[in-house]
This record gives structure tokens, sequence and C-alpha cells, in this order.
């Protein structure tokens, strides 16, 4: 008999160039964060060692990606890059409209006003922060559709993005379909921690939107992750490509919209797109007024280039797998520690669930804002908050909406950081939980109308 040896795998890239990074002192650390107003979000980034703010546009491009840099035909109308962009917009996201934005909320912004009504609902799979707030300022009320299972952090249900049918039935029965601007899914879902809906779902969802004559609509900015997890979960789709299902995911909505700065590994741009003709005219003239012109939507020729050729990159399986594994990684490896997390790992991020890690914190004291700040102070590691703060306030009771989900995001920029980065990262995690018991709460003291989790600032109780 032969012995099973377990074999590693490894990134399919190598490191061409090296950025320096800064290692402070806790003292220099406490003094940086005060600053901040205990808000990682305003620290600056000289003052951070490993930076898991997020994913967004802090992504390690290829030397394919910066060898088309210098192809950036820089027409102020009809670019070659916003041609080929276009080309493979067709190609791997299968809609034949396209207009270019510089990110996925201008994207966001441009479709809740075409397709939003005052008084109308939009329904979807869990919030997002800057996708509700175009929603609310259109003038919808945004309506979560969720299954249950996603609001729990330890249920294990593989695909705790998909949309509860019933609850949709029961908002269309009750507002009526003619109320409903657009039904939209995320995959997978940020704000549940990083989790995927299925296709089984997804074409529940459509036929029930397609009966009632109500378009579906996909934030595809997280997609092909969303494709891996169907590949890896979904049974009948072991054998198929990353780029199959995604071609496959698309073909079931009407439209979508994309940061770029999230899948196609760039640093920045935003996808409109859509098969509905309708839309795209209406999104193709409005584009000029808040964008640029529609051949490049706000973004140099340069950078259509980076991001047609990122896309041709974010469908490979080796280089999501090798993304996807290195969350698992940071994740078991904190299992080690009994670290209170959300399970299943997340596509992009670990969730370390700040209930379950300061629970004599009330919600009040923002736990997972505190959290946030306390792994800074202990080793410069910057992630950030996905609870209360980030919640905001009801729209009309004008109180904290208190998510069930109160936690702290370890997002992963892509092609950056290396399994050394993550050790140090979950050894820090591990000093702060073993003293939890001493961490004390916040208090906010300055609070922004939109989106205050970017710029509220706290202080130590
Ligand atoms: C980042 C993100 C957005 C917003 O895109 P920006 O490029 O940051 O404007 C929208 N939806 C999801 C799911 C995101 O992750």
């Amino acid at each position: 008999m032969t012995k099973l040896i377990k074999r590693s795998w490894a990134e399919p890239f190598k490191i061409k160039m090296v950025e320096p990074l800064k290692m402070t002192f806790r003292i220099e650390r406490e003094k940086a964060l005060k600053e901040a107003g205990y808000n990682t979000f305003l620290l600056r980034s000289e003052d951070v060692y490993i930076d898991l703010l997020t994913d967004s546009g802090t992504n390690a491009m290829s030397d394919y990606q910066w060898a088309g840099l210098m192809l950036g035909d820089e027409a102020y109308a009809g670019s070659k890059n916003f041609y080929y962009l276009w080309d493979n917009v067709k190609k791997y996201y299968g809609m034949p409209y396209f207009v270019p934005t510089h990110q996925g909320r201008a994207a966001e912004h441009m479709i809740s006003k075409i397709l939003i009504k005052p008084g109308e609902y939009v329904a979807g799979n869990m919030y997002f922060t800057t996708t509700r707030v175009h929603q609310e300022l259109a003038g919808a009320t945004f309506v979560d559709v969720i299954i249950d299972e996603a609001h729990d952090s330890q249920n294990l249900h593989p695909f705790k993005g998909n949309i509860d049918i019933q609850k949709l039935k029961d908002l269309f029965k009750k507002v009526g379909t003619k109320k409903i601007a657009y039904v939209y899914m995320a995959g997978p879902v940020n704000m549940a921690g990083g989790q995927p809906f299925s296709i089984t779902n997804l074409k529940e969802v459509s036929a029930l939107c397609k009966k009632n004559n109500i378009q579906l609509w996909f934030d595809a900015t997280r997609a092909t992750e969303n494709a891996y997890f169907i590949k890896m979960r979904e049974k009948g789709y072991e054998k198929k490509t990353i780029a199959q299902i995604l071609k496959e995911i698309c073909s079931y909505f009407d439209g979508l919209w994309v940061s770029a700065k999230k899948d196609l590994m760039v640093n920045i741009g935003g996808i409109l797109a859509t098969r509905n003709k309708h839309v795209f005219e209406e999104a193709r003239n409005m584009v000029v007024i808040y964008e640029g012109l529609h051949t490049y939507g706000g973004l140099a020729g340069r950078d259509m280039e980076a991001m047609a050729r990122g896309m041709e990159e974010m469908v490979c399986f080796d280089n999501i797998k090798a993304r996807i594994g290195q969350v698992e990684y940071c994740g078991k490896q904190l299992e080690k520690y009994d670290i209170p997390m959300v399970r299943p790992f997340g596509g992009h991020a670990i969730f370390l669930d700040a209930k379950a890690f300061l629970p004599h914190l009330k919600q009040d004291v923002f736990p997972a804002q505190t959290l946030a700040s306390e792994i800074y102070l202990d080793s410069g590691v910057r992630s950030m908050e996905r609870g209360i703060v980030s919640a905001g306030r009801n729209a009309e009771t004008g109180k904290h909406n208190y998510p069930n989900l109160e936690l702290v995001r370890l997002t992963f920029p892509r092609r950056v950081y290396t399994q050394a980065h993550i050790d140090v990262t979950v050894e820090s995690i591990a000093e702060v939980y073993e003293h939890r018991k001493k961490v004390k709460g916040l208090v906010m003291v300055y609070e922004p109308k939109y989106l205050r989790f970017f710029q509220a600032r706290f202080k130590k109780i």
C-alpha cells in the first residue's frame, strides 16, 4: 500500500516587484489610532503594517495587466481599449450592452436612478452599504429577503446567500408587484460573511421575477468567487469551468453592475452591463452627466485595458483557488485558537464574530469597531467593522439598525500578501483574544449622515 501524502498547493504566480512595509511600535499606533478617532478607515496607510481593510482596488496587477497600461489609447472618444473591454464584457458576462463607470457605486447610482420611482421597493439578498444608499436616495425602500440562515454566524448552510422564495412572494403580495422596482442578488454576499447563492436558487428567483414581469439585477462584483463555490458545492457543476458557470449565472439576469476593483484585479473601474436596450440607452445618456463620455465613463484608456485583461485572468481556476485557499488557511489557523468566526469561511474575507469575541460588550458600545481597534493596536494589522456602525440608522425612525451580525472583516487583497503575513495576523488576533476581558467599548463622537462607517469618529470609554 502506498502511503497517502498530503500535497500542498501554492499560488500560480511569483513575485516580480516588492513594496516595503512600515513596521511601527505600539506607542506610535496608539497615537495614530487616537488621531483616527478609532476608525480604521481614518488611519493613514503609512501607519499600517498588514492592510486587510478591504480587497477593493488593493489587488496586485499581473505583468500582463501592467504591460497593458502602456497601450492606453487616451482618445476622448472611441478609444480602442473601450472596444476591447466591451468585447470582453460580452464574452465573460454575456451581456450585449455596456457602459463603463469609474467604480461600482457609480453604476449603482445610475441603475437606481433609471429603475426606481420614489415610493417603490427593491428586494435583495441582504443589503450592501453603497448599493442600499443609492436605492434609498432614489426613493426606494430596501427589503432584505435573504434566507434566515444568513443571519446566523454559525449556520453551516453551503449557500447562505440564497433568497428566501417565500419572503419574496410575501413581499410581492404585500406591496403589489407593480411597486417592485427590481429584485437584485449579490454573490457572494459581503455583509453575510462572503456567502454564495446557488444556481438552483437563482433559477427559482429568476422564474418568479419573470412570471411577475419584474427585472432581476446582479451585483456581479465578486461573481467569479460565487462561481467557484458553485463549482465546489453544487451538484452538476463540478466539471464546468469558472467561465462557463459565470456565463450561466449571468444568463438569468436582466443586467448587472460590477466594481472592477474586486474580481477584475485593478485599482479602479466599474461596469454597468445589460441585455435591456432601453436601460442601456438611459444609462449611456446618463453616464455623460455623471462620469464622462460613454466610451470612457470616468476612466483612462489604460484603466480600461487593465480591466479587460483582468477579466481574462479572473476566470482562471487556479487564481481563485489560491485566493479562496488563502482565506481558508487564515480561518483554519484561527480555529486552532478557538477564535469565534462566521462559518462557512467566506470567499474574500474571514469575519470575526465580535459579539462572541467580546460578549461583555453591548452592541451600543460598538464591539466590532472596538475589536478592529484592538487588533490594530496589537500589531498594526488593519481590519474593518461590519456591524452596527455599517448598518447605519433606520431611514424612518432615525434609530440605529441593530444587525444580528456584529463582525470584524479581515479582507484579503488578491495576490498581495504571503502565508507568513497571515501567520502574523493570526498570532495578533490570538493575543487580543487572550486579553479580551480587559477590552472596553467605544462611544461615537462624530457621525456623518451617509455611510457613517467610513468617517465616524469614536472615543474610548
Ligand atoms: C465594493 C462593492 C460595491 C461598490 O463598488 P465601489 O467600486 O467600491 O464603488 C458594490 N457592491 C459590492 C458587493 C461591493 O463589494
